[in-house]
């Protein structure tokens, strides 16, 4: 198998990975998937546009989002339920043409990594301005790839690093002047909570110190251009989960004391029950709008000053299907 567009030291990483904090080991040149459930190949589920993130992220044309399947962080609830799992590989033209990439060419053929970058050139020529790598953290030395490719061939989009928070620190010191928005997830305070609903008892360590990474990179200025896209910054994403407002509360209190209260907040209400939860006493319901307001009332009581909340209803335009040619337009 050939792997044209990785240099050596990204196949020696792919040999022996340790690239996230699960660090299992998995040898994905030879095939084998890590707990990520990823070979070394692409393993692009979705390339398509996107409007429906935050309005500095999206901006008025919306944004070419690559959704990586598979994921390092096992998330019970998981959203993106159906590509996570790693066994999804097709991709969308912007123009609403589907380009089916076959399974067997998602193992790392030159030509889909080639397709991918021809796909991406062609929104970008249409006039988005952003490229989303979306749960990126176990396909890190792809997006480095991704980056240096489409700038060699003369393109400087915006790059955002849409991430669960699930990253190595010192991968997020390699990406200093690469990514120009960091979009992270910060899920939990509890590691009880993060080991019961995502697998990850220190998630809350890893994620806090990634985030501190990335704040120290960007400070809480978020830099937009004139049509309102953020060009340079950091946002920190919050989900509020069903029957767990005091720990989204505690998320708050940890980012208001180790990071800042000036950094941009997204509190998001969108949480939806899939199936694989539909039974859970918790995860089975949707967020009420109490729980929702007294998490915000909390955001407010803190002092975070710059950031986004959203409308109650925001569930079901927020839920992508991606068996559909735009997975979040159905
Ligand atoms: S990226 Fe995947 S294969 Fe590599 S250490 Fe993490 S889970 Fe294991």
């Amino acid at each position: 198998m050939e792997y044209g567009f990785f240099d050596d030291n990204a196949i020696n990483l792919l040999k022996n990975c340790l690239l996230c904090p699960k660090e299992c080991r998995a040898n994905r040149i030879r095939g084998a998937k890590g707990i990520c459930r990823t070979d070394a190949g692409l393993n692009i589920a979705s390339i398509c546009v996107h409007k429906g993130e935050e309005p500095v992220i999206s901006g008025p044309e919306g944004i070419c989002n690559i959704f990586f399947s598979g994921c390092n962080l096992h998330c019970s609830y998981c959203q993106n339920y159906e590509i996570s799992g790693g066994s999804v590989n097709f991709c969308h033209g912007e123009d609403g043409e589907t380009e089916h990439i076959g399974r067997e060419s998602h193992q790392n053929s030159g030509l889909l990594f080639t397709d991918a970058i021809e796909t991406i050139e062609s929104m970008l020529k249409r006039g988005i301005k952003s490229v989303g790598f979306v749960s990126p953290s176990h396909m890190v030395v792809h997006v480095l790839a991704l980056i240096s490719e489409l700038r060699s061939r003369g393109n400087n989009p915006i790059t955002v690093y849409n991430t669960s928070g699930y990253d190595k620190t010192i991968t997020i010191k390699n990406f200093e002047g690469l990514v120009d928005v960091y979009l992270p997830d910060f899920k939990y305070a509890s590691p009880e909570i993060a080991d019961r609903f995502s697998g990850a008892y220190d998630y809350p360590e890893v994620a806090l110190a990634a985030i501190k990474e990335m704040y120290r990179q960007k400070g809480s200025t978020l830099i937009t251009d004139g049509s309102g896209v953020a060009i340079n910054g950091l946002v920190i994403r919050h989900l509020v989960l069903p029957d767990h407002a005091e720990e989204s509360k505690k998320v708050l209190r940890l980012i208001a004391e180790e990071i800042s209260t000036g950094v941009s907040i997204s509190l998001m209400s969108q949480y939806y029950p899939t199936p694989q939860v539909a039974e859970h006493p918790s995860l089975g319901k949707t967020l009420t709008r109490e729980e929702y307001e007294d998490v915000v009332m909390e955001m407010e009581r803190l002092g975070f000053r710059n950031g986004w909340v959203q409308e109650m209803e925001s569930s079901r335009s927020y839920r992508p299907d991606f068996s559909m040619k735009d997975p979040f337009n159905r």
